[in-house]
């Protein structure tokens, strides 16, 4: 089993804002539009639509966050399809969708992608040298996990 998985240079970015982070996420992203132009863009519906209209270029739209767009860019990042996820999350205000949030931070942390939840970290990650040249991610190793469940010990 491999351990390991290679991210192109050009990368594969999921955006996801919450409804009182889609000012925030729509400005950064403006703001860095030049360096984003060279990766793929994949976003939950509302955020999406939003980003497509400033940026003025396609953005991948899965369905809005509440009705499955969290879990459906969670299944991305767990078959490797996704290698960097910004998301601006809302740490003041209650989600419908609580537990689908809970359930994305989760698989971007067991699939050792590069995540950012706020702005500041997003601009550190977009900057970086690795933006821009292909990188190995190092994945754990759950081959032992997997065969503990199967053989009940
Ligand atoms: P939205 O979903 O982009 O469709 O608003 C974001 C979220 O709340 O997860």
């Amino acid at each position: 089993m491999s351990t390991t998985r290679k991210i192109d240079a050009r990368k594969r970015i999921a955006l996801v804002a919450h409804d009182n982070k889609k000012k925030d996420l729509i400005e950064w992203a403006e703001f860095n539009k030049v360096v984003l132009a060279k990766h793929e863009l994949i976003a939950t519906g509302t955020t999406g639509k939003l980003l497509e209209e400033k940026l003025d270029r396609p953005v991948k739209k899965l369905l809005s966050g509440p009705l499955g767009g969290d879990q459906q860019i969670g299944a991305l990042i767990a078959v490797g399809e996704i290698d960097i996820m910004i998301f601006f999350w809302d740490p003041m205000e209650a989600q419908p969708h609580d537990s689908d949030v809970k359930a994305l931070l989760r698989v971007a942390i067991a699939w050792n992608i590069v995540v950012a939840n706020d702005r500041a970290t997003a601009d550190f990650v977009l900057t970086s040298p690795l933006m821009q040249s292909s990188y190995t991610l190092a994945l754990t190793d759950y081959s032992e996990y997997l065969k503990r469940r199967i053989d009940g010990k």
